[in-house]
């Protein structure tokens, strides 16, 4: 629908005003709707001066001319929730005129203000102010508060004032319009009415605003479509594939919207990346606030409070560490190529010659060629298996493990584990035991022990999936989560025993590595906010209200003919089916397309279904991806 909401840069400064000059002008074309309102009503107001428009009744309507807020408290009453509130959008034929009350940043729930609402609702703003004196700076600390929001228009109610308008321009971009209020006290409906008349190539110009906003907004998809086609490549995608990408112009909570305005549950977080949910609000202001302050800095020669809180908090984070050391870099492909680098670096420093890595069968750990070559997927790496160096890739036991070190003691440096969850490999589980066993193994023949925690941090009920087994590993890579999935950024912890050996002044003992934007301030700005929303703790509550769940509504599928297991760990829930073909099997784009029109964004690992969503995410949208699962079973 192609509403518009009409906020003032305060109260009392012209909403209803311009709301009734703008209805005068087009009363055919839109209706009117302010869902709280206090005091007077602007309802009444509308509907006396402008009677032929369609004007709907508040949603609450509070006699009091206080904030909402403090009617309903003081009455025991409540305000509704912002999602209460949109579902509460009249069911209107025509587009809405919604008036807001107050300024952008006034209270609207006990814990949301009013601009959450506004962006919640995702239709273009008219920004409203007066023109006395004051008006420039009004307009301008409006507009900070509304970023993120589409303000197609400010309006200035009152005497024209081309100093003002020309300012506003300026800082904001944006089209100004005044807009002249009838004199003296004649605010009656037929000089309103005379004023709008009188006024109407301006109040065009703003409704073509409009128009051309959601004009824009309906040929993006498609445009944005073609040109995806035409220029760009998408990882693990066959470059002809029949289903095009969905276009998403943003994301909140566990949804992804599409340009077509669908909201779609991101039941994958975005490839394991969104922790608390999109846009989550702390690590948006905690991004914010760095933009304004350091972009980036060489991290060779400098340094900056972001990296150090970060690498602080996340050496506490294990048992033990003190002397340990955090290296930075982008992705979880480099976190572990950092730790590939220092386990041989570390040997070769003392000496010996120990480069081959003991990785497990099923495993992945990133797409650069130190991670290909530990991964060693047929499927995935297969035609680059000549560039690929020796590993031993073995069964995921600890006899395997014994044997192998047997047959090669002398050259093997250490052995790379996802701990508990093998995630591209098909989301296979095993015990914190088996974990602690290998980890055991390793330790009396004295190999480093590297945990890619890449895909685990965060999703198994602990911050460390390690930490299930109680074992203290070298090396451990985390990226995935590490910013909350709203920036990359990696970060590989070693141990005291491997920083000791590089404690040197030598210039050709130092490590050798580095990226261009290792340890972005951005990104550690946000991973550090990020932090220290872990160390509350109210995630692990959320972590637990999923795996309550999965353990609840996951064995329902046991024993059905066309389901071969069904598995959880933490907040990963897994439906693995009976299915030939594998990782590439014919059904998993099927899948994938119907599990989009139900509203969900999946993405199969072959026959394993797998659900591994942000924490926000809320019962409806699990029982929708349970339907999904169902719904896959059914065609399978
Ligand atoms: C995703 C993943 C990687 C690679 O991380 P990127 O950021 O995609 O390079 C490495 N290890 C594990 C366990 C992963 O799940």
């Amino acid at each position: 629908m192609r509403d518009i909401i009409i906020v003032g840069t305060d109260t009392e400064v012209g909403k209803t005003t311009f709301s009734i000059i703008y209805l005068n002008a087009f009363s055919d074309k839109y209706a009117y709707w302010k869902p709280l309102e206090t005091g007077d009503s602007d309802t009444a107001r509308v509907r006396d001066c402008v009677p032929e428009a369609c004007v709907y009744t508040p949603l609450r309507h509070f006699a009091e001319a206080v904030a909402p807020l403090l009617v309903a408290r003081r009455q025991g009453d409540t305000i509704p929730s912002v999602g209460e509130i949109l579902a509460a959008r009249p069911p209107s034929k025509q587009p809405l005129l919604i008036e807001t009350f107050g300024g952008p940043l006034s209270p609207l729930t006990e814990n949301a203000l009013q601009i959450d609402l506004i962006r919640a609702w995702r239709s273009p703003v008219i920004l409203v102010g007066s023109s006395r004196i004051g008006a420039i700076g009004r307009i301008l600390s409006a507009c900070e508060s509304l970023h993120g929001v589409s303000v197609i228009a400010v309006v200035l109610l009152g005497p024209p004032d081309p100093f003002a308008e020309e300012q506003i321009h300026r800082y904001t971009q944006l089209p100004v319009f005044s807009l002249a209020t009838p004199q003296n006290d004649h605010w009656d409906a037929s000089s309103l009415r005379r004023i709008s008349l009188s006024q109407l190539p301006v109040l065009q110009a703003i409704d073509q605003l409009v128009e051309r906003y959601y004009d824009d907004r309906s040929c993006f998809a498609a445009e944005i479509q073609e040109l995806d086609q035409r220029y760009v490549w998408h990882p693990y995608t066959p470059l002809l594939e029949a289903v095009l990408p969905a276009p998403v112009v943003a994301a909140e909570e566990e949804y992804l919207i599409l340009a077509d305005g669908r909201r779609v549950i991101d039941a994958i977080a975005s490839w394991w990346t969104i922790l608390h949910g999109h846009c989550h609000p702390p690590l948006v202001a905690a991004l914010r606030r760095a933009a304004a302050t350091l972009d980036h800095t060489v991290f060779a020669g400098t340094t900056h409070f972001y990296a150090v809180e970060l690498a602080e908090g996340l050496l506490r984070s294990v048992p033990g560490w003190n002397g340990g050391r955090v290296f930075f870099s982008d992705n979880g492909s480099t976190a572990v190529e950092v730790a590939l680098k220092m386990a041989v670096q570390y040997w070769r420093m003392q000496g010996y010659s120990k480069d081959i890595f003991i990785c497990f069968q099923n495993s992945y750990h990133g797409d650069t060629f130190g991670a290909m070559s530990i991964s060693r997927d047929p499927i995935y790496f297969g035609m680059y298996d000549s560039l690929l160096f020796e590993v031993m890739q073995i069964p995921l036991e600890v006899e395997a493990l014994v044997e192998a070190i047997r047959c090669r003691q002398d050259r093997i440096a250490a052995v790379v584990i996802e701990p508990l969850v093998q995630g591209a490999g098909g989301m296979r589980m095993y015990p914190a035991q088996t974990l602690r066993d290998l980890w055991e193994v390793a330790r009396e023949e004295n190999l480093l022990f590297i945990v890619d925690e890449v895909m685990t941090a965060c999703r198994t009920g602990r911050l460390w999936a390690f930490d299930h087994a109680g074992i203290a590993p070298d090396l451990i890579c985390t990226a995935k989560t590490l910013t909350g999935g709203m920036l990359p950024l990696a970060a590989t912890l070693a141990a005291p025993r491997v920083v000791e050996l590089f404690q040197h002044a030598d210039r050709s003992r130092m490590f050798f590595h580095g990226h261009s934007y290792t340890a972005n301030p951005l990104a550690c700005a946000v991973a550090a906010a990020n932090w220290r929303l872990l160390q509350k703790g109210d995630w692990l509550h959320q972590a637990k209200r999923i795996e309550a769940y999965w353990t609840a509504h996951l064995p329902r599928w046991r024993g059905h003919p066309k389901v071969k297991d069904v598995r959880w760990c933490g907040t990963i829930g897994v439906v693995e089916l009976n299915l030939p073909g594998g990782y590439l099997s014919e059904m998993v784009p099927r899948w994938r397309a119907m599990a989009l029109e139900m509203g969900v964004l999946l993405r199969p690992l072959g026959p394993v279904l797998y659900c591994l969503p942000p924490l926000c995410i809320r019962q409806e949208s699990l029982n929708r991806v349970l339907d999904v699962f169902q719904a896959c079973i059914d065609i399978a």
